[in-house]
């Protein structure tokens, strides 16, 4: 067989790598339920863009402050200048190696892809596979509220053309939960599919202390909530409690486990898939791994007979990266779409994206059409919002 030599394809030679951190308000106090006690008004983004000789920049971003640009300029840089852009699976193991040493940087490998789609002219889906035009988007919320806000809030999120929602358990008492569900299907029936997001699976410290679910209470919680036709439990248990998992998925019948948005790297993945951990593995394009791993993870979970339906409550980069990714594989679900207003609404999510992603008629997204991940900055938003710059 023929070597090509690749050292005279390098078109897209990366010459420069920056990074600015931004801290964006959000228009209301929003009270997370994954954050017992939490109170917030802004988050981090970091803001990551790789320039190349031929003019073509790259952009990505981490749900993340100082900490992910620090990695990035001491860990990563070195290692990417001088390279070729788009040659992503040579640059992958320095993103692998930085998560060993600092924080992870796994959502770099989503500008790598920007620039090989911009190169190519195409967008990153297509680039992949195209599977899909569109995906079937939930309203993902994320505040713990009473059944009556909680039943108001659901004839809104009907209204807006959703099919489907997902509800936060974190009282103290399941139960409580439990009636939230409750009453949301007495009072909208059928109009809106129902999700129950659990978040056990990632322990926050400091946060008014976090009691995480014996094995019993989420077997109890998972009956009451097949008794009551909810699509999928996320996030039961600990995200290394692969025996328990597997033993609660065991006595489930038509209700899905769904879960993996806390757990890191391929193998890891591969981990859950081969324990039979979920039925949705839920990893994210900027958290997880590599967007384009994450693609390798979707071809075993489709080997396996399970559906890959990312987490995205990130920021509206990684929301369009995560889409890209399912319209490219053909076994996903649902779409996470993160909407919870006052507080935190999607056009909080996206604000530094000049159009802000929103469903259509049908509760459907579809991914950009422009080259790469298909979005462009508002860049006045972005310089009023950065509190530091790096590289
Ligand atoms: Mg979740």
């Amino acid at each position: 067989m023929a070597r090509v030599d690749t050292a005279t394809r390098a078109a897209a030679r990366i010459t420069r790598v920056r990074s600015r951190v931004l801290d964006l308000p959000l228009p209301a106090d929003f009270r997370p339920a994954w954050g017992r006690g939490e109170v917030q008004r802004s988050f981090f983004v970091t803001l990551v863009e790789i320039e190349t000789e031929d003019g073509i920049t790259g952009v990505t971003a981490a749900e993340a402050g100082p900490e992910a640009a620090v990695a990035i300029e001491r860990f990563v840089t070195p290692h990417l200048v001088g390279q070729d852009a788009a040659a992503p699976e040579r640059l992958i193991g320095v993103l692998r190696d930085a998560e060993v040493l600092g924080s992870p940087v796994y959502f770099v490998e989503v500008a790598l892809w920007d620039i090989v789609g911009k190169l190519a002219g195409m967008p990153v889906y297509r680039l992949w596979g195209a599977a899909t035009e569109r995906v079937r988007a939930y309203c993902a919320t994320g505040e713990v509220r009473t059944a009556e806000h909680r039943v108001e809030d659901c004839r809104r999120i009907a209204a807006d053309g959703f099919r489907a929602v997902k509800l936060r358990f974190h009282s103290d008492d399941p139960r409580e939960d439990i009636k939230v569900v409750e009453a949301v299907r007495r009072e909208l029936g059928d109009r809106l599919a129902i999700l129950v997001d659990a978040n056990q699976a990632g322990v926050l410290p400091g946060m008014g202390g976090h009691r995480q679910w014996s094995f019993q209470t989420a077997v109890n919680v998972a009956r009451e909530l097949e008794r009551l036709g909810v699509v999928w439990l996320e996030e039961p248990l600990s995200r290394h409690d692969y025996a328990g998992l597997r033993r609660l998925r065991d006595r489930l019948g038509t209700m899905q486990l769904a879960g993996g948005e806390n757990n890191h790297g391929i193998h890891e993945f591969a981990l859950l898939v081969e324990k039979g951990c979920y039925d949705v593995l839920q990893p994210d394009a900027v958290l997880s791994e590599g967007v384009y791993q994450i693609k390798k993870i979707a071809a075993l979970a489709e080997a396996a007979g399970l559906v890959v339906a990312p987490h995205t409550w990130t920021h509206g980069i990684g929301l369009l990266a995560n889409l890209h990714l399912v319209a490219s594989i053909p076994n996903t679900s649902l779409f996470e779409f993160p909407h919870e207003p006052p507080g935190w609404p999607a056009s909080a999510l996206s604000q530094m994206l000049v159009e802000k992603p929103w469903i259509d008629q049908d509760g459907c997204l579809a991914p950009p059409q422009r080259p790469g991940f298909g979005f462009e900055l508002d860049e006045e938003l972005v310089e009023r919002y950065t509190v530091a710059r790096f590289g």
